[in-house]
């Protein structure tokens, strides 16, 4: 059989783009080396969300007194928070087998090698289909599998999509060692909660492990390269999370790195010397590339990472590529997008791309860091002329019914209002309220349509209407400018 699409990686891109070619009646192979879901199922986004899950509910429990509820002997059991985190992951990877098998995608477990532009090979590993959590599945980092199995399997396809995602690796001078200095998914194994960590990178890792751990009772030290903390993030959102850190007593060394470790002991560049139980490194991921076979494509690379056109097409003509293997924003909704944007390219003649700057971007920290297109200083560098608007969630009911009064939603937009630029926000349930301002800046919503919508009262998203009528002096809940 000659496949329409073969697919080689079945994360959030590649088993998204699995279920698009199936419902456009394509036929479709998914090749997979390792658990279906990828990073985000297996290692990444669910995983860490599970044990975020556990850490608020305990939070929230500890304020339950201020709500009238008393609650004596409140504790927790980390081993259970553990164990319930994998149960998530193989519950959820139980239903995707299934969407996977009742849409008839044919999935190969094995190593994937490319032959020719039209043929791979799998190295199958015997997969079962289901697989409860198995540590030794994980690749080195070379990005090896150590296990798969001698039977082989020839795939003949018209097209491919690259769908191999990223992996962890070591820092220069930072090795990982999965003992004292751990990795991400070294970080999501642990059974106990250290009592002292040492976190090195502030991107989405290393901010929600610091919530994670910070709320159980770790003593938290961060350090960044970057003069800012969180250095993704437009810096009034940057500022806020230092001056948040400050009040918990989570040390903050910016604008600094690790310069010698010896033994359990720490130096900075700044001079400080720190003695942490763990330093986890939460930077540091590459893409998996290292294909065997790949070479015989000659595929252009940017960097490190495959290089695709606006249509997710690399230099090959049937040969597209999606998610964290393409370098372009790493996260699995991107993924997901683009996997499906790829198979309605190839299946249906679209041209269609992404709009990567609408996309959301969610750094769960406590609270969250949120934000959807361009920052402020980003406006600022391009000499994009602009109004902004900045208002404190804490002034809207619903947040103060919560008792969640910290952070803000600030919009940026064309000083005639005819296009939201950015939206950045720094409050609990950011999360949910970002998604919104996607909706607006995807279609090209005005300043004057927001206004002009009606929101339910009493809600967190009224914290993001307050913040659009900002923009013409219209907020309502803040004393008068
Ligand atoms: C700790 C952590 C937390 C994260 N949290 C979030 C979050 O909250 N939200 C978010 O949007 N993103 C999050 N991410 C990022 C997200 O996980 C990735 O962006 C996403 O998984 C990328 O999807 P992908 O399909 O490109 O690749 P992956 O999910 O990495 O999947 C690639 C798959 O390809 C397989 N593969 C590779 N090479 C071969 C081969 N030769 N043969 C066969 N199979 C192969 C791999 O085994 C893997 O299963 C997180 C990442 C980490 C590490």
């Amino acid at each position: 059989m000659i496949y329409d699409i073969a697919i080689i990686g079945a994360g959030p891109g590649g088993y998204v783009a699995a279920i698009r070619a199936a419902q456009l009646g394509a036929k479709v192979v998914l090749v997979e080396r390792d658990n279906l879901g990828g990073t985000c199922l297996n290692w990444g986004c669910i995983p860490s969300k599970a044990v975020l899950t556990c850490a608020d509910k305990y939070n929230s429990a500890k304020k339950f007194s201020k709500f009238g509820i008393d609650i004596e002997g409140l504790s927790f059991d980390y081993k259970k928070v553990s164990e319930r985190k994998w149960l998530v992951v193989e519950k959820l990877r139980k239903s995707l087998t299934q969407v996977i098998k009742a849409n008839k995608i044919d999935v190969i477990y094995g190593e994937a090698s490319i032959e020719t532009a039209n043929k791979l090979k799998v190295a199958c590993s015997c997969h079962s289909e289901v697989l409860t959590h198995v540590v030794q599945y994980l690749p080195d980092e070379s990005g090896t599998y150590q296990e798969a199995k001698a039977s082989e399997e020839s795939v003949e396809f018209k097209n491919l999509i690259i769908a191999t995602g990223s992996r962890p690796v070591s820092l220069p001078g930072l090795q990982i060692d999965h003992e004292f200095i751990l990795d991400t998914n070294d970080i999501i194994q642990l059974e106990k909660v250290p009592e002292s960590v040492l976190v090195v990178g502030t991107g989405p890792s290393g901010i929600e492990w610091t919530r994670i751990f910070e709320i159980f009772g770790s003593k938290v030290t961060l350090v960044e390269l970057a003069p800012n903390l969180v250095p993704i993030c437009d810096k009034s959102i940057s500022e806020r999370l230092e001056r948040i850190f400050k009040i918990k007593k989570i040390q903050c060394h910016t604008g600094t790195k690790i310069k010698e470790i010896s033994g359990k002991k720490v130096l900075l560049e700044n001079g400080q010397e720190i003695e942490p139980e763990i330093v986890f490194v939460a930077a540091g991921r590459f893409p998996n590339t290292e294909i065997k076979g790949i070479e015989s494509l000659n595929l252009a690379k940017n960097g490190r990472y495959l290089k695709v056109d606006n249509n997710l097409k690399t230099s090959a003509d049937n040969i597209y590529a999606i998610g964290d293997v393409t370098g372009l924003v790493p996260l699995a909704h991107t993924a997901s997008h683009q996997g499906m944007t790829a198979v309605e390219n190839i299946l249906l003649n679209k041209q269609g791309n992404i709009n990567y700057e609408a996309i959301p971007h969610i750094v769960y920290g406590n609270p969250e860091l949120c934000a959807v297109g361009l920052r402020e200083e980003d406006l600022i560098r391009k000499k994009i002329d602009y109004k902004s608007s900045n208002f404190p969630v804490g002034a809207t009911s619903k947040f103060f019914i919560e008792d969640e009064l910290e952070g803000f939603v600030k919009v940026l937009s064309s000083p005639d209002g005819n296009k939201i630029l950015g939206v950045h926000i720094v409050a609990d349930h950011g999360s949910d309220l970002i998604q919104q301002a996607a909706i607006a800046i995807n279609n090209n919503l005005t300043v004057k349509q927001l206004q002009e919508t009606i929101f339910a009262h009493p809600t967190y998203s009224e914290a993001l209407y307050e913040a659009f009528l900002g923009l013409d002096n219209m907020s309502l809940h803040v004393m008068p400018k």
